[in-house]
């Protein structure tokens, strides 16, 4: 593992080991009263779905298509659901990794009161934490939404009809274009989860990024919110981010092990002690 850890009261320490890294985060963690986890594709590739960013992700291979390409162009809108579609065994096949098992296990022991998710693929909510601990910011991709007057419809009958007919259908209520239930580029963040984000990031001592690069706004200004309201910051991601010179704790690793081995050594390693 590389990184850099310029955390607590030691000062800075230059590229730790794994151990040392995990170490220290394990000591961030303890410190802590009121964490928030911040999640990107990272904490998911693990799991399967690959990111965007990183090499052979999804955007070295496809342009993304905007939110005002999909409502004007009926075949960009063919070409985003051709998309989805494809994606469709990776997301049902994807299953929640150490990682997230770690986040929902801090969860479960009050360490962390929010997960901020960048991601669309329900896997949080599928290692257990509660719905109302989770804040999506990008929506959710496992259903979709008319975007006239927001009706939630799922997708396996919108797949058929789009297999039979080339397209997907209309609303059956209003008529309106009917799209994955996520936030694309140029369209509106969800009020409501960006007012949730932004409590729940006030209200924290420590805030924790896992995979993410920290390059998509207005999701990325959490962290530096975070950091100028007085909580600590810790990133964990495979690369350096933007923002690893602001970090109390930047490590450059694996999520699963990684956070995997400060929860265990935070939450566990008492228990198995009793135990053995
Ligand atoms: P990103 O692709 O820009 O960055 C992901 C980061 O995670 C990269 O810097 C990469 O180095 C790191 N990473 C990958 N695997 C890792 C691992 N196992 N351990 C540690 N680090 C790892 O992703 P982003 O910052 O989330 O922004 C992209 C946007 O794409 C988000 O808005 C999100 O909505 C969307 N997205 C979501 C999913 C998903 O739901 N799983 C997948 C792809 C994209
Ligand atoms: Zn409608």
């Amino acid at each position: 593992m590389r990184g850099r850890a310029a955390a607590a009261e030691d000062g800075a320490m230059e590229n730790p080991s794994a151990g040392q890294g995990i170490e220290a985060l394990a000591a961030l963690l303890a410190a802590s009263r009121r964490a928030v986890v911040f999640t990107g594709a990272g904490i998911s590739t693990e799991s399967g779905i690959p990111d965007f960013r990183s090499p052979g992700g999804i955007w070295t291979r496809l342009a993304p298509i905007g939110f005002g390409d999909f409502v004007a162009s009926a075949a960009l809108r063919r070409e985003a659901w051709r998309r989805r579609f494809a994606m469709e065994e990776a997301f049902a096949q994807a299953r929640p990794n150490a990682g997230h098992q770690a986040v929902a296990d801090l969860v479960a022991h009050g360490k962390v009161s929010h997960v901020i998710t960048q991601n669309i693929d329900n896997l949080h909510q599928e290692s257990g934490v509660p719905e109302a601990q989770i804040v999506e910011l990008h929506g959710n991709t496992r259903y979709a939404r008319c975007l006239d007057c927001g009706l939630c419809l799922e997708l396996a009958p919108i797949r058929d009809h789009f297999e039979a007919h080339g397209e997907v259908p209309d609303c059956p209520a209003c008529g309106g274009l009917v799209k994955t239930a996520t936030v694309s580029f140029g369209q509106a963040m969800p009020e409501r989860e960006m007012a949730r984000a932004r409590d729940a990031t006030l209200a924290c001592d420590l805030f924790l990024v896992l995979g993410s690069s920290l390059v998509v706004y207005p999701a990325a200004g959490f962290p530096l919110l975070a950091k100028s309201h007085g909580a600590r910051l810790a990133i964990v991601n495979r690369e350096a981010t933007d923002q690893d010179g602001l970090a109390d704790l930047a490590l450059h690793g694996e999520i699963g092990p990684t956070l995997g081995g400060a929860a265990e050594a935070l939450l566990f390693s008492g228990r198995r002690a009793r135990l053995g």
